[in-house]
């Protein structure tokens, strides 16, 4: 398929905003996508290289871009900045300049989508000395080479900002369109999707072996499989009827996530973002060899600092200095790491997602006995609610996050919230019982003693599922301290965009609109109703749209931006309503 094709499928996807019209287009164009190009197709729609656990990534700065578009139309750069200045998106001005190009189009070749691929791979794989001529030069002969509309995503592309407005969910439904004529089988995809976390190398077996290729795929060690996630419920009576009468109640931690493959002697470690880890937990690699006596295994568990003199486990705050690229070995020294292990997903040639949690609790506790620095969590297995509220009391006390209650019988369902795991934490009254991850969408600029640092709240936002959308949730203005305040300006200065990213719905205007990105944890006094924010809107008996807000938010948690989350994992819409709900019941009982 040619580049120039797919770039037209992209601007009508660009032009419209109905979900259902989107699959449509979008379907459209994956059916002209050949074999073998399927997999750069859909990495280019997703704005990615490769997935996050290759760790290949654009890093291209605007400036960078500018030169490459001054150089491949005959304008100075001056002339490209100033036009930047007006459209505030460099894809666009790419277009523009190319439309009145002052140089002959050089080439008559026209690109393949697989060799735009092939090229951008190149230019982001680029390093060392005089490495940031070549890629400019690499990217003018593109955009020389392009006509204007492919120009503008040529140039989109490697800034990560493609603004289409699909996510992965609306790519997996055209997928099942393109092979099947229903949507019925994204449930497939997905299933793929979570045991490899590699959209593209799923639409390519879908391409290449049809139906068939991806219900045959399974667990592979070395491929990151998608984190389970957990629900929650207020009461320990709740959750023990809604496991069936029987939990396996775990301690909470609270440190950082690791999915650990082992394959002989080989060791990788993933984040919970499925980001390879490996390099900077050597630790917890020797450890992998030295206590996890068997060949091939997927496991998982939380990794904690602790005090080498009392045994006694280091707050957040401590534990997260050891997500650092360097200085590595020194803070293994300092701040050694243990790994309480929750789950085990592969073993020795067998898959053991679907073995229920009971059988996979057995195997990972004998495997790690005896062991030093990897142990299985602490846990009780019980029937009574009063039982699971000492153990949660206990936990607390022993300055842990709360508890993580588990089905017995449940599978370990990749890549989803379900009601197998359910987590309580602590909290204090007047405050929600669990904080939410929102993304940030926009920002306010400041007024009064704050203006000096220019920076006067955030807009923030849920994930709808459903939608494939972020919707706002409230407007943040406390918890900041100053230096975050002005790390927050700093950084969202960088993804500031002049209009509203095509993703996010909103009715309210902040001062600038940002790439939605980062992720903050919040808290409140309540989740209301609300006519101000999008998040769940629905529209009332007497004509009115209301959605879900924040009442008093503030910015909470041991990080400014959580390092460990993405935008699509924010506490979802759907979520937040189930949130309301449950503090609905809660302060009827109150009361
Ligand atoms: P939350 O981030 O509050 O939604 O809680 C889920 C996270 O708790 C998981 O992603 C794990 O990183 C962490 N966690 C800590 N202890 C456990 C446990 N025993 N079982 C499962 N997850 C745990």
């Amino acid at each position: 398929m040619l580049f120039s094709e797919l770039a037209e499928y992209y601007d009508k996807l660009e032009s419209i905003s109905s979900r259902l019209a989107m699959i449509d287009v979008l379907t459209e164009a994956l059916k002209l996508v050949g074999k073998g190009e399927m997999q750069a197709a859909i990495y280019i729609t997703q704005g990615t290289l490769a997935p996050a656990f290759e760790g290949i990534e654009f890093g291209m700065a605007e400036k960078l871009a500018e030169e490459a578009i001054a150089i491949a139309t005959g304008y100075t750069k001056e002339q490209v900045d100033s036009s930047f200045k007006k459209t505030g998106d460099l894809g666009l001005t790419a277009q523009d300049m190319k439309g009145k190009s002052r140089l002959k189009s050089i080439s008559s070749n026209r690109y393949t989508v697989l060799e735009v691929y092939n090229m951008m791979r190149k230019i982001a794989t680029t390093s060392g000395a005089g490495s940031k001529d070549l890629k400019i030069k690499m990217l003018a002969n593109m955009i020389a080479a392009a006509n204007p509309v492919e120009a503008k995503y040529i140039v989109r592309y490697p800034l990560g900002q493609l603004r289409l407005g699909v996510g992965d969910s609306t790519i997996m439904e055209a997928l099942s369109v393109m092979a099947t004529g229903s949507r019925e089988f994204k449930k497939e995809l997905e299933r793929a999707y979570n045991i490899c976390s590699d959209l593209g190398f799923v639409g390519e077996e879908l391409s290449t072996g049809g139906k068939k290729a991806v219900e045959k795929m399974h667990v592979a060690i070395f491929k990151p499989i998608r984190p389970a996630l957990a629900e929650r419920l207020p009461t320990a009576e709740e959750i023990i009827e809604r496991l069936g009468g029987t939990a396996s109640v775990e301690q909470k931690y609270d440190g950082f996530r690791l999915q650990i493959h082992k394959k002989g002697i080989k060791v990788r470690l993933y984040s919970r973002r499925l980001e390879d880890t490996t390099e900077m937990f050597p630790d917890i690699v020797k450890a992998t060899l030295d206590e996890v006596k068997v060949e091939d295994i997927i496991f998982e568990g939380e990794a904690l600092a602790f005090n080498e003199a009392t045994g006694e486990l280091f707050p957040f705050q401590e534990t997260i200095q050891r997500k650092r690229k360097h200085g590595v070995e020194e803070k293994v020294e300092q701040l050694p790491l243990h790994l309480f292990a929750f789950d085990i997903m592969y073993l020795n040639g067998k898959d053991m997602l679907h073995e229920p949690y009971e059988k996979r609790r057995d195997e990972i506790e004998h495997i790690l006995k005896g062991g030093e620095l990897i142990l299985p969590t602490t846990r009780i297995v019980t029937k009574s609610p009063k039982e699971l509220e000492l153990f949660f009391e206990k936990s607390v006390e022993n300055g842990l996050e709360g508890i993580m209650a588990k089905d017995m019988k449940a599978p370990y369902i990749a890549g989803a919230r379900k009601f197998s795991w359910i987590k309580m934490k602590r909290s204090y009254k007047g405050e929600l019982s669990d904080s939410l991850d929102l993304v940030i969408l926009g920002y306010f600029l400041g007024r009064g003693s704050r203006a000096e640092f220019k920076f006067g709240g955030l807009l923030c936002g849920t994930y709808n599922r459903k939608r494939d959308m972020f919707e706002t949730i409230t407007r943040l203005g406390t918890g900041f301290s100053e230096a975050q305040m002005s790390e927050l300006r700093e950084k969202l200065d960088k993804i500031k965009t002049k209009s509203k990213p095509a993703r996010v719905d909103s009715v309210v205007e902040p001062d600038f609109w940002v790439i939605p990105k980062y992720i903050v944890q919040v808290n409140a006094d309540e989740i209301t109703k609300s006519p101000t924010h999008t998040c769940g809107r629905e529209r009332q008996k007497d004509g009115t749209e209301i959605g879900y807000a924040l009442r008093f938010p503030r910015l909470v948690g041991n990080e400014t931006i959580r390092s460990d989350k993405g935008p699509e994992e924010t506490t979802t819409t759907q979520e937040v309503i189930g949130m309301f709900k449950e503090q609905k019941k809660v302060s009827l009982k109150e009361s």
